[in-house]
């Protein structure tokens, strides 16, 4: 996106109870407070029982990603401050930090020198260690190629590596992705907390690409895979849903809610609706490829007429463009971009969307395609939406399917976003 690059601190997901931003907070009242039960000494007769065991368990997991996401969407800060943001007892917190430094996640720090004129020996102040970890994350998207990078805490990347993959299809395409994942492994300068991977097509929750045509593969279990052969979590996601997710937590947008269509491998969109990923009851919310744009255009492989996909694919646009002369190429890139327009309108309009993002080659997407399809989309869409929807070229944004996957592995091992 070219406009709003505005990088902000933001406030975690909510999925499980997290916290807010820290923020200044009333006086808490002195009521039991969350984390009590492990600060409390163990009561034999309640831990012998399993299930108060596994809600003690539960409430630790929960608490320690509490933490985690209060010191990663907030600064360092004290102990007693962790515990006043977080909701948690004093001893909770002490414990947690204890564990999280143990794991090197977070370390004292020493505050600023001129954080005050109190006398006597200031608090240490505890911080996320951005480098302690590294994160594997694969794009399996890119024509031509798998692409992939080391990352730290925050998405920076650290390393790269790129594994060609030509013509190769299926079991033999899908060899070539723990062939990358091995060499970026290797390349991590610390402990590897898991491995995201951004693929095209349609994938579970469990990491199962359950269909992705241009790759032939079927119910493939990469994240499965990954997982047995490196010894370390490893997380999937569709590609587009990743990049809107990497745009919405690396800074790329102020909104809440957006989408991100794009036009390689077919059409797909990501939606995120309130800063939650939208992903459907069989994950295939998004595909809009096959939406009728013209009931009498011509005939799709899907067996209806006028679709979205063969209009704005980006294999078919360059077939189309293929010796076309400059007021011919924008005559084609304008009509694609008439016909995206008229998708997005409605979908706008239900979810009041202000930032569509489009990901596809630069050549394509930038100019008359995305600027005719938000001048579509606004015609089409009463003033209260229109005024403030804009459709943007992504395409200078490569990283962003590698940052989505870093998404997955910072929200399914951490609990941070
Ligand atoms: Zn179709």
């Amino acid at each position: 996106m070219k406009e709003p690059l505005v990088p902000q601190a933001r406030a975690p997901q909510p999925r499980a109870p997290q916290p807010r931003e820290p923020q200044p907070q009333a006086p808490r009242p002195q009521a039991p407070r969350r984390g009590d039960e492990l600060a409390a000494s163990p009561a034999p007769k309640r831990a012998s029982n399993p299930r108060t065991k596994a809600q003690a368990q539960d409430s630790r997991v929960h608490n320690r990603a509490l933490v985690l996401a209060t010191l990663y969407h907030g600064s360092a800060m004290s102990r007693a401050e962790l515990s006043r943001v977080s909701g948690l007892t004093a001893p909770t917190v002490s414990a947690l930090v204890a564990d999280l430094e143990a794991d090197g996640l977070v370390a004292d720090v020493e505050p600023p020198r001129d954080s005050g004129r109190r006398r006597g020996k200031p608090s240490m102040l505890v911080a996320i260690q951005d480098d302690a970890v590294n994160l594997v994350t694969l794009d399996l998207s890119p024509a031509g190629a798998f692409r992939g990078a080391v990352m730290n805490l925050r998405g920076k990347v650290l390393a790269r590596g790129r594994v060609p993959i030509g013509d190769a299809l299926g079991a033999q395409a899908a060899a070539l992705v723990p062939q990358l994942a091995a060499e970026l492994v290797a390349a991590a300068p610390g402990r590897v907390l898991g491995i995201g991977v951004a693929s095209p097509g349609i994938i579970d929750r469990q990491g199962v690409i359950r269909q992705a045509a241009h790759l032939g593969w079927n119910d493939l279990p990469v994240a499965a895979g990954l997982a047995d052969a490196f010894g370390v979590p490893a997380h999937a996601g569709n590609d587009v849903n990743l990049a809107a997710l990497a745009a919405l937590h690396f800074g790329r947008t102020t909104a809440q809610s957006l989408m991100v269509v794009g036009i390689e491998h077919g059409v797909g969109a990501g939606l995120i609706v309130d800063g939650k990923l939208v992903e459907g009851e069989q994950f295939a919310a998004g595909e809009i490829g096959h939406l009728t744009v013209d009931p009498d255009g011509e005939r799709c492989v899907c067996g209806r007429r006028g679709c979205l996909d063969p209009l704005i694919d980006a294999a078919r646009l360059k077939e189309r463009l293929a010796g076309a002369t400059a007021d011919e190429r924008a005559s084609v890139l304008s009509t694609a971009g008439v016909a995206l327009g008229r998708i997005l309108a409605p979908i706008a309009s239900a979810l009041n969307l202000n930032e569509i993002g489009v990901m596809g080659p630069a050549d394509l997407v930038e100019g008359p395609l995305t600027d005719t399809a938000q001048l579509t989309a606004r015609a089409y869409t009463l003033s209260p939406i229109s005024a403030s929807l804009h459709v943007r070229s992504l395409s200078s944004d490569l990283d962003l399917p590698l940052l989505g996957a870093a998404c997955k592995v910072l929200s399914g091992e951490l609990g941070v976003l």
